[in-house]
């Protein structure tokens, strides 16, 4: 078993009350490690060293931040494997998804925000060669970031990467539930040879370590990605500090099947945004719509295709469903399953506890992949983010039909649209209100592009240069001319 510790100053260090809490594997229910339960002192230590350490850092000439970067991307890419296992023993998640996007993913946030920066231009506005307008983009200061537990090192690394590159320094707050990638990380940050302070990473729980940053006076910027209850939260404490924040948060994302869509792609993209990472993707299909015509035989070939899902012990090269990140979350998910009985919807597959596991598993928290039809859009298994391998299946008449529903909740995050009609497809991705459409596909992601949510989904865009945006203020500065022509 780890003890971690938190990284301040380019040094790791107990949390100053001297507790912690245990990290379970959520495979096996045993402890991996025992994580700082950090205060506000911890963080107080924390962002005096990012503080001190954001003159030297923020002047640092863009193509030395760039190579220290690119350095931690090569030290991340060069302990891969061993980083995709830790991953998937902390996260339940099965290791080839570690292996495949998880890693790789932090590998390309710093070498694409390391190299973004050497590409910055800024705006110029004459006025009539009386003046020029110039516009200086300059780092925030200390930059506060919160991530969960579903993609750990992924989630982080977004948020580091731009926030480094930009000239900011940091203090993160990884899941509690998730620590042990971030403290690698650290050591991987101290190989590359990034200055101390530059990068804090402090251990905690949310309403100790998390609150304590969201309402430190001494850091400008928030950038969070979580729960929608929690947003609203780091909201309020954020606001009275006139902080910039960026809030990512949950989903309830519609997936809407047309009766001409090629149902040969359709049929496994909708199972794989339905169930991938356990359906503990924030960007998951969750909500199925099908135009009436062809539902059925979409139902009967989804089901089959959901039960071709291996669920297993999440180290095995088969397993394509490992387990829910903790008992009380798995317990929440299975509640909404009984609630989906109750609500009037049949179980159409799935359900229950998975039979057959490994032995070295059997006691972790599974559940089948689930799928739900019967229940109207209305419910409360439609309208709240379950977060877990659960979907549900609901008919539609037409377009508008499915645009309602589609927009038929307080979310706002993500849709993917399946048709042959190029027309509808642009139609519909115009109506539905979320932040990202994905026709014909389901995840495809391109690091340029703007990333965020409306509504309780959040607030901001983040990526490409929207983080850069995010991640500092832009300064005008008119400098007033005699030009005489
Ligand atoms: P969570 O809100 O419980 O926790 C997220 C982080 O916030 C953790 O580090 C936690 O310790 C911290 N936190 C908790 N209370 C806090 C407080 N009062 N002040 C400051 N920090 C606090 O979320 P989770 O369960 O870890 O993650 C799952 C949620 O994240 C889901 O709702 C999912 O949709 C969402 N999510 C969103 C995105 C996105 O990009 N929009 C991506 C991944 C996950």
């Amino acid at each position: 078993m780890t003890t971690l510790r938190n990284f301040i100053n380019g040094e790791f260090a107990d949390p100053r009350g001297g507790h912690d809490f245990n990290d379970l594997c959520p495979a096996t229910g045993e402890v991996l490690a025992r994580v700082p339960d950090s205060r506000a002192d911890d963080i107080e230590d924390a962002v005096a060293a990012a503080s001190s350490a954001f003159n030297a850092w923020s002047r640092t000439p863009a193509a030395e931040r760039s190579s220290i970067l690119l350095r931690i991307a090569d030290g991340i890419e060069s302990h891969a494997e061993e980083l995709a296992r830790l991953e998937s023993d902390d996260s339940g998640k099965a290791v080839s998804i570690a292996r495949t996007l998880d890693i790789p993913r932090a590998v390309l946030n710093f070498r694409f925000f390391a190299t973004a920066i050497l590409h910055e231009a800024s705006e110029c506005h004459m006025v009539d060669g009386r003046a020029l307008n110039y516009t200086l983009r300059q780092p925030v200061g200390v930059a506060g970031l919160i991530s969960p537990w579903n993609l750990p090192l992924y989630l982080l690394t977004w948020k580091v990467a731009p926030a480094l590159a930009a000239g900011n320094t940091v203090v993160a707050k990884p899941s509690e539930l998730t620590p042990l990638t971030a403290n690698r990380l650290a050591e991987i940050a101290v190989d590359a040879g990034l200055p101390p302070g530059v990068l804090n990473i402090v251990h905690g729980r949310g309403e100790h370590a998390g609150e304590a940053l969201t309402c430190h006076p001494n850091v400008p910027l928030i950038s969070f990605t979580g729960g929608t209850a929690t947003g609203a939260k780091v909201a309020r404490s954020a606001a009275p500090l006139f902080k910039k924040v960026s809030l990512e948060l949950g989903g309830k994302n519609p997936n809407l099947v047309f009766a001409d869509a090629n149902l040969d792609e359709a049929i496994p993209g909708s199972v794989r945004a339905a169930f991938s990472n356990q359906g503990e993707l924030c960007l998951c299909g969750s909500r199925i719509f099908v135009e009436r015509s062809i539902c059925d035989a979409f139902v009967e070939r989804f089901i089959e295709a959901t039960r071709m899902l291996v669920v297993g012990d999440p180290r095995e090269e088969s397993t394509h469903i490992g387990a829910l990140i903790s008992e009380p979350h798995l317990r929440k998910v299975e509640s909404y399953i009984e609630l989906a009985e109750r609500e009037g919807g049949t179980i159409a597959t799935g359900g229950g506890h998975p039979s057959g596991l490994p032995e070295r598993v059997r006691h972790g928290w599974f559940l089948e992949p689930t799928v739900i039809t019967g229940l109207a859009p209305s419910c409360r298994v439609l309208q709240e983010e379950i977060f877990g391998p659960v979907v549900t299946i609901t008919p539609f008449d037409d377009e508008n039909e499915a645009v309602a529903m589609a927009n038929g909740t307080r979310y706002g995050l993500s849709a993917s649209i399946w048709t042959r009609d190029l027309e509808r497809a642009h139609r519909v991705a115009a109506a539905i209100d979320v932040g990202t459409v994905w026709v014909n596909t389901w995840l495809l992601r391109d690091l340029r592009v703007p990333f965020g949510g409306t509504r309780d989904s959040g607030v901001g865009r983040e990526g490409g240069r929207y983080s850069l945006e995010f991640f500092t203020e832009s300064k005008n500065i008119c400098i007033k001319l005699n030009i005489k022509n």
